[in-house]
Parts: structure tokens; sequence; C-alpha cells
């Protein structure tokens, strides 16, 4: 994904105690009271309502230590940018998880510019069906091609660095991954495509507007040009959800475009009924991503579910950096974005 502007948007909705520090903050208060009252049964209390999360989290069909061990793989690639043998190896990698499976694999190929050296680069967004038959469809979709630098490195002598991208390209792939071990036994309304984008960063040079996008726009343009015996009912597109601190505030275009306003908030109902704390029912950040092209070229309602504060709001930003690597993501996260997925898809309409 790209440039954004770093818009914040309290959901017209929203508890007063929607955001996270204010609700730690409120919820010490209420333990301290609580403890001043019955010193003995707080601590009864408070371990009490520690185990919620757990509790609840248990019910998740998806392995977290699976899923993480899937991004480990990815990463032990290398860097996976857009033509190199790094995204070809990558390629294969997908090809054989998902068709062992039992799912239809196939690539929809196509070729853009290289921005440094003029030369056509060969690309293919990688297509993964489950129950193919089915005419009205949903589209769960992540990039899977890297950056090919780590250029937001604050030391600059490391900015031609290899840049691994286990969360920005890797962590949409392995999440989906492990729902793949779910899909065939699914009881959904609609059939399924898992979509990879090629391109979506083939980004040397953000100064000289070095295009993103490449792959989605290609599959949306197709889309449109050449119909499908099939309709996309909603589309669902991951980035960055690997984040150890995970925090999913739902993203402003979104939010504000009419046709997937009611696709976020379904979706985050969904995780609140399933005790996800970790999407949050603020609007926050304006997010250039995959999904433009989407809906905008497709007219696939799709929306953006992305934690673009790696890890944080404040400190260090891990996004295009060095550190976007495996020791900075957690399984557990990208279990919890593919726990809600799955309960979403059996319950959508
Ligand atoms: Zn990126």
């Amino acid at each position: 994904m790209s440039k954004t502007t770093t818009t914040t948007r309290l959901a017209d909705h929203s508890p007063p105690l929607s955001i996270p520090w204010m609700r730690i903050a409120g919820g010490l208060l209420l333990v301290i009271a609580i403890v001043a009252l019955f010193k003995g049964d707080a601590i009864q209390l408070a371990w009490s309502q520690r185990q919620v999360g757990p509790f609840k989290a248990a019910g998740n069909p998806l392995d977290a230590k699976r899923t993480f061990e899937y991004l480990q793989a990815i990463c032990d690639i290398g860097p996976r940018v857009a033509g190199t043998p790094g995204m070809a190896k990558q390629q294969e990698l997908i090809t054989k998880h998902f068709e062992k499976l039992g799912a239809k694999v196939s690539l929809q190929e196509f070729t853009g510019r290289h921005p440094q050296t003029g030369m056509m680069v060969k690309m293919a967004n990688q297509i993964v069906e489950w129950h193919p038959e089915k005419k009205e469809r949903i589209l769960l979709c992540c990039h899977h091609d890297t950056r090919p630098f780590p250029d937001r490195e604050p030391n600059p002598n490391k900015r031609k660095d290899p840049f691994i991208g286990a969360n920005d390209g890797g962590s949409g792939v392995a999440m989906l991954m492990e729902l793949g071990n779910h899909m065939a036994g699914l009881r959904c309304k609609y059939g399924v495509d898992f979509v990879f984008f090629d391109g979506e960063e083939l980004v040397y040079d953000d100064a000289r507007s070095d295009p993103y996008f490449l792959g989605s726009e290609y599959f949306a343009r197709t889309y449109v040009s050449q119909p499908p015996g099939h309709k996309y009912k909603w589309g669902v597109l991951f980035d960055m959800i690997g984040d150890k601190q995970l925090n999913m505030y739902r993203e402003v275009n979104s939010m504000e475009w009419p046709d997937t306003r009611p696709l976020v908030l379904d979706i985050w109902k969904t995780a609140g009924s399933l005790g996800v704390k970790e999407f949050v029912n603020v609007t926050r950040h304006e997010i250039r991503d995959d999904h433009l092209a989407l809906r905008n070229i497709g007219k696939i309602p799709t929306c953006d579910l992305i934690d673009f504060e790696y890890p944080t709001s404040h400190g260090p930003n891990y996004w295009h950096t060095t550190q976007d690597i495996p020791a900075n993501c957690s399984g557990d996260s990208m279990a919890k974005v593919g726990y809600v997925m799955y309960t979403w898809l059996q319950q959508v309409k």
C-alpha cells in the first residue's frame, strides 16, 4: 500500500471509551476502585476479567502457530519483488499449498514496465477458487509482492538492504494460507476466491511516481472488459495484518463509500460478537491501496482491512524498513483476523 493521509475520525456512534488507552485507563480506575472496596475479591475479579479474551479466542479454529510458520516460510524465500526469482518461488509455494487443499489455482498473467530499466516485467495475479461452480462470489485478497527496498529505513546506509516485507506483503498471504485449511467444509452462501495481487509496489523511487497497484488494476479492468461467468458481491483486502500489536481501525475510504460502509460495519460487528477486541470501532487513516482499483474500476465493493500503525502510532515505525520481519509479527494477530473472516463468511447475506 502507498501514501496515506493520517486522518483520524471517531465513529459517529462510537462509545466515549472507544480509544484503547482510554479503555485501559477506565479499566484501571475500575479495578482500583474495587480494590479499595473489597481488597481480596478484587484480585479474583481482575483475574476472571483477564480470562475473557483467551476463553473466547479458544473458539478460533485457525491455528496461530501454523499461520506464523507459513509467514516464516514465505519470508525465508527472501524478497518477493515482482518479476524476480523470489516471486517465482512464492508463486510455486502458493500453488502447491492451495492445490493440495483442493482449490482451483490459476495465474492471471500481465506485464508492466520496470520503472528503472524500462524493460517489460512479467507479472501474475494468483487466483485460488473455492467452489468455482458458484456464480455469486466473495473476493478475499492481498498483495504478495514486496517493495524493492526498505526506503523508509531510518539508517540511510541500509536503504538498499533487502526488504523482507513480513507484515507488508507476507501477512495477508500467511493468513489466507491458514484460512485455506478451513475452506473446503465451510458453509457459505457464496463461492470464495482468494486473489494475490502482483505489482502492488514496484516502487524503486517514490519521488519519481513509480507505479503502485499494477495487479489489482489489471484484475479490475479485466473483470469489466471481459466479464467472467460470476459476479463478486463483496471484496475484502488484507494488508499489514500481522503486527504483534494489532489495532484494526476502520479505514477512511472503506467507511465513506456508501457501497462499502455496510460491509465494514458488518465485519466489525462480527469481530465484536467474537470478542476480538483488536477490531477497534474507530475510523482512522485514509489508505491508498488495492481496494481503490477494485471498487472504482471493477465496481466491486471492497474494503481495506489494515493496521497501518506498525507497531504503534508513536515511537519507531517498521513500515518499509528492515524491521518488517517475522520477529515483529504474530501468528495470533493473523489468526484473529482470519477468525473474524471465517465467521463472517458463514453469516454474510
Ligand atoms: Zn508497502
